[in-house]
């Protein structure tokens, strides 16, 4: 098994919308990863990063958002382009586990022909519904899209061992939105890496306790990372953070791996 890391361009963004009341309108630019997971029983995509329209229609596409998030990426990093430098083409991907729905996560639906597309109940109906202060963070045109769904239930299904073979495990993470989920790969010889996607943005969030600048439940946000903490110490997970732009620096990128 192997895991690649790619890198959807960035987000032009503010430090407080990741660390709350820190960095109050401080510049702050954010990595936009997504990965790659060889299997022997398929290939697995986790989350697909920021929609092509970014490159050269994003005002369009994005809107008003684009005040505080404002993507940088060029073609080459759509993940559809992006997976030819580990090999791997669209027709290749078995699933596609999507964290949540949000603008810079979802930008890939509907663009790998073969695959199913797994995602918390939850996730959907809020993508559909959200709150309004959450409404601008979902683009229906990314997701409202005729693929094959793949629908987990929240606890009921948490700990998706999704080859059955305990190597790829979704966990439910709820907190930044309803539907969240993040998935630990658990490799032969890098180990366990738990990749966090939005239950966790940075590293201050992870060690300092601090609240992420934008979230659905506080409480529940707070509970998803001491989960990820536990992993860390109980069976030395590393923790790939969803965010942050020291730590993404210090990975290792397609078309190197992890195995
Ligand atoms: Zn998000």
């Amino acid at each position: 098994m192997q895991l690649y890391m790619f890198e959807a361009g960035i987000l032009q963004s503010q430090k407080h919308l990741f660390t709350l009341n820190q960095g109050v309108h401080e510049p702050f630019n954010v990595p936009v990863p997504f990965f790659l997971i060889k299997h022997p029983k398929g290939n697995v995509l986790f989350d697909t990063g920021n929609a092509l329209e970014t490159v050269n229609d994003k005002h369009n596409h994005w809107k008003g958002i684009l005040e505080v998030y404002d993507p940088v990426m060029i073609e080459e990093q759509w993940c559809v382009n992006a997976i030819k430098n580990a090999d791997c083409t669209p027709e290749d991907i078995k699933y596609v586990v999507l964290s949540h729905l949000h603008l810079d996560h979802a930008g890939g639906v509907g663009h790998f022909p073969n695959a199913r597309y797994i995602v918390q109940r939850e996730e959907l109906h809020f993508a559909y519904v959200p709150d309004p202060y959450m409404k601008a963070a979902y683009i229906r045109k990314d997701f409202d899209k005729e693929v094959d769904w793949m629908i987990l239930e929240g606890w009921q299904q948490d700990r998706f061992d999704l080859f059955g073979d305990g190597s790829l495990i979704i966990y439910f993470t709820p907190g930044h939105t309803p539907g969240h989920q993040a998935l630990l790969v658990n490799l032969p010889n890098s180990g366990p890496m738990f990749l966090t996607a939005d239950s966790c943005y940075t590293e201050k969030n992870l060690n300092e306790g601090v609240l992420p600048g934008l979230m659905w439940n506080a409480a529940e946000t707070v509970r998803s990372v001491e989960r990820m903490r536990h992993l860390r110490d109980s069976i030395g997970a590393r923790i790939i953070t969803g965010h942050d732009p020291a730590a993404w620096k210090l990975l290792r990128k397609a078309p190197e791996w992890y195995d």
